[in-house]
Parts: structure tokens; C-alpha cells; sequence
């Protein structure tokens, strides 16, 4: 956990969001300005900078939060219409937080 982070703040309850799941591994909520008629962002309890910094024993981790964008895709309404899974992987991919997470973007 870090001090400074946005997403582990809102993971800690310290910032307050949407939240629409959460388990003991994983938080989900709605992202702040959002892109499309749901985006959801799917956000790892555990503090990773970004896709580069995954080790082997966050395998699971990450299994887990494309099986939950899948999951939150049906509960939202959208699967059959279509979305978008997306991970921005630091600045020149157009990542600004520096806490892994994974946009779920659809709805159109
Ligand atoms: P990225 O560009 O992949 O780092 O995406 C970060 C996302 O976090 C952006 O889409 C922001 O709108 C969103 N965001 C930033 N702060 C918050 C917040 N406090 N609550 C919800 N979403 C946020
Ligand atoms: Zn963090």
C-alpha cells in the first residue's frame, strides 16, 4: 500500500467511489470521468506500478481481473452489445495512475 496512491486510498476507504465490487484480491468502480456509458475501472488490492512491473506470482492477479471485466461486463448489461478491456501501460501509453488497472469500457 502506498501512502500517496489514489487507487490504494479508494481501495483503503479513504477516498470515497463508486465502488461496484470488491473481494480480499481485487476493487471495482466506476471510473471517474467516464468514456463511455460504462467504465468501470477493475483495480488489484496489491500495489503494482503497471503490466511491467506483474511478477509470476501475480499470475492469479491478474486471471482474476479479466474473469471479473468479463463477470461486471454481463452485470452491466453489455456483453452481447460489445466492450473494451484495456490496460494504458505508463506515459506513452497513456497511463497517469501508477497503480495497475484495467479499464472496462462499453455501453454504446
Ligand atoms: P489511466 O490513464 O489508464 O491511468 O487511467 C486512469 C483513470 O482513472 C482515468 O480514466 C481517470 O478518469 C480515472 N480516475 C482518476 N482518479 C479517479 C478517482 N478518484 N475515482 C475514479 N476514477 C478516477
Ligand atoms: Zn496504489
Amino acid at each position: 500500500m502506498e501512502t500517496s496512491c489514489v487507487f490504494c486510498q479508494i481501495i483503503r476507504g479513504e477516498k470515497p467511489a463508486e465502488i461496484v465490487y470488491r473481494d480480499e484480491t481485487m476493487t471495482a468502480f466506476k471510473d471517474i470521468h467516464p468514456h463511455a456509458p460504462v467504465h468501470l475501472l477493475i483495480v488489484p488490492r496489491k500495489h503494482i506500478r503497471s503490466l511491467n512491473d506483474l511478477t509470476e506470482e501475480d499470475q492469479g492477479i491478474i486471471a482474476g481481473m479479466i474473469f471479473k471485466a468479463r463477470d461486471l461486463a454481463r452485470e452491466m448489461g453489455i456483453s452481447k452489445s460489445g466492450y473494451k478491456v484495456l490496460l494504458n501501460v505508463e506515459r506513452g501509453g497513456g497511463q497517469v495512475i501508477f497503480h495497475l488497472h484495467m479499464h472496462l469500457i462499453g455501453g454504446w
